[in-house]
């Protein structure tokens, strides 16, 4: 594995994943409700990706929620530990979203920025995010 590679999974390591650091979209912290809830925790820290940049290795079991917006949320677990791995919207299927602690070094120098910001900022954000990364990618 080279400098540029990520790699990360889920607490009992049926689920592993791996990427490319320069494949990396955006880092935030997200203090919603739903990843409160969904995590159990003050925050989560998401990692932004292009799904095709994600190596999956074993299965998830994806849980669906309707988002304030009315989007179609899958959060992705291990079916086996339940720890929370990666999300996406099925609306928006070219980016995945991976939580940072599942990260095998969550030191995480790509961690750079934290917004503390309402739900429905978020998907603003996140659109504009898709937009660039469509200009990006070339999707
Ligand atoms: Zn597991
Ligand atoms: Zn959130």
């Amino acid at each position: 594995m080279s400098d540029e590679s990520e790699s990360g999974g889920c607490l009992c390591g049926a689920v592993k994943f791996g990427f490319e650091k320069p494949n990396l979209i955006s880092a935030h912290h997200c203090h919603c409700i739903d990843c409160q809830k969904s995590t159990g925790s003050g925050k989560a820290t998401i990692l932004m990706l292009p799904s095709k940049a994600i190596k999956m290795e074993g299965e998830l079991k994806f849980h669906t929620t309707t988002t304030a917006s009315g989007r179609n949320m899958n959060r992705g677990f291990c079916r086996e530990c339940g720890s929370p791995v990666l999300s996406f919207i099925e609306e928006m299927p070219e980016v995945k979203f991976v939580k940072a602690g599942s990260l095998d070094d969550s030191s995480g120098s790509c961690l750079a920025v934290s917004l503390a910001i309402s739900a429905w900022l978020i998907w603003l954000i996140w659109v504009i995010l898709i937009l660039m990364a469509m200009v990006f990618y070339g999707f």
